[in-house]
């Protein structure tokens, strides 16, 4: 293989095979290709694009490096779903169990925190005991007993991915779609599964801002998956608020249980049983009606809360969270928000949110960072609403005064008070297939 020449034809304009791609990825695992020529062709694809034909072996490469998993024993439906991120998103933690409590097998593999983003697997880890690093083994003997395991990426799945992730990280090569889609979806299709459902964001608290790059992404995974013979639909959802009411790792596992016994905010149950309605479509059922009602009996019935706590205790975190969440760790510095001027709410801002959750300790600003699981915010205020000066709008939960005061400026900006109507999206804008 001849690699300045693929960079030369990337760089002009022209295609690499899906083969080219393919060897050229099989070589990179390898170590036969350096940095500095990967990086170079990163840097052309994220400037010329790629096709579908490319951006499938550029999948199938990263596939190609890892090993695929296989729950065809369980003989059931295996359906996941991924998120492209956003503040207060904890439809996965509800999401689940939820669907797993109705007998579709889900081995959830989700990911940290990322810029202003939570993660999934930050958020379990605030529940005491709780590990997200299952090895491969174990999660096949989990999901056989109890058909549903909430995990990170394992070294097993597309290695390559998380090589090339590491250099588009330092190459300023992140945002592009046919890399993110093919990153994405080597991970999720290697779980092996019959069917995905994709949370595609879109607004200012998404990682893409530009609603029809947002509608493009979701176009590129959906043709990946169904070209690799996994059913894909995705739902785009409003991320222009944050999400629920909690932003911060405990608080949200809080408010995710308190979802799962049917007591969660409209808008988190709204897109999580939109979500469960369509993983039980790909799962067999015959009509959303059907589905719902599914759905609506896990929750009513109290199984779908039992299983989260089943999950809990099958990877060793303490169950008692879901009868009793003072159990998770609790901030040092509480302090109630309070509407600086009368008038109406135009728009709690969901990145300001998301980037103050990071700088009070509730993400990473470096990889080795420390996660504090206590911090964040519990937002009541809603665009359209009415309030009075000096009304409660939210609780602060810091670790120190310099949180509280950080938290402070930031709700200040984010939540913006005036006169007229607030613009919003829809909150879940379009269904695409
Ligand atoms: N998440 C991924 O897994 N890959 C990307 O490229 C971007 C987000």
């Amino acid at each position: 293989m001849f690699v300045p020449g693929l960079i030369e034809r990337k760089r002009d304009g022209g295609e690499l095979s899906a083969a080219e791609w393919r060897d050229l990825l099989a070589a990179y695992s390898d170590g036969q290709v350096p940095d500095y020529q990967m990086s170079a062709l990163l840097m052309a694809v994220f400037l010329k694009g790629a096709g579908r034909e490319e951006t499938a072996g550029l999948l199938d490469g990263m596939m190609g490096s890892g090993s695929r998993l296989d729950f065809s024993r369980l003989g059931k439906p295996v359906i996941d779903k991924h998120s492209t991120g956003g503040v207060g998103d904890k439809v996965s933690l509800v999401l689940a169990p939820l669907v797993a409590a109705c007998g579709v097998a889900v081995p959830m593999m989700s990911g940290r925190g990322l810029g202003h983003t939570g993660g999934t697997l930050d958020k379990l880890e605030s529940i005491p005991g709780f590990r997200t690093s299952l090895t491969l083994a174990e999660t096949m003997k989990q999901m056989e007993r109890i058909g549903c395991a909430l995990i990170g990426q394992t070294p097993e799945i597309a290695p390559v991915d998380k090589k090339l992730y590491a250099l588009r990280d330092v190459t300023a090569t992140v945002e592009c779609i046919p890399l993110i889609s093919a990153s994405i979806m080597s991970k999720k299709l290697s779980e092996g599964l019959t069917g995905l459902v994709l949370d595609v964001k879109l607004g200012s608290g998404a990682f893409i801002t530009d609603p029809e790059k947002s509608r493009l992404l979701a176009r590129t995974m959906i043709d990946l998956g169904k070209d690799r013979g996994c059913p894909t639909v995705a739902l785009l959802t409003a991320m222009d608020r944050p999400l629920g009411r909690s932003a911060g790792n405990a608080l949200e596992v809080e408010e995710s249980v308190n979802a799962l016994k049917g007591q969660g905010p409209d808008d988190l149950m709204e897109v999580t049983m939109a979500e469960a309605v369509e993983m039980l479509l790909l799962a067999g059922r015959k009509s959303p009606a059907e589905a719902r009602s599914e759905l609506d009996k896990a929750l009513k019935s109290g199984a779908a809360a039992r299983k989260f706590q089943e999950i809990i205790e099958a990877q060793d975190g303490n169950p008692a969270v879901v009868d009793d969440p003072a159990i998770l760790p609790q901030a040092q510095e509480v302090e109630v928000y309070k509407a600086p001027v009368a008038g109406t709410v135009l728009q709690v801002e969901p990145r300001t949110i998301g980037k103050a959750v990071v700088q009070m300790g509730g993400g990473r600003a470096k990889t080795d960072d420390v996660v504090d699981p206590t911090v964040g915010f519990v937002i009541s205020a809603r665009p359209g609403q009415r309030v009075a000066k000096g009304e409660p709008l939210a609780s602060i939960y810091a670790k120190d005064t310099a949180g509280i005061e950080l938290a402070r400026a930031a709700l200040g900006k984010a939540i913006r008070i005036g006169e007229g109507t607030p613009e919003m999206l829809p909150l879940i804008a379009d269904r695409m297939t």
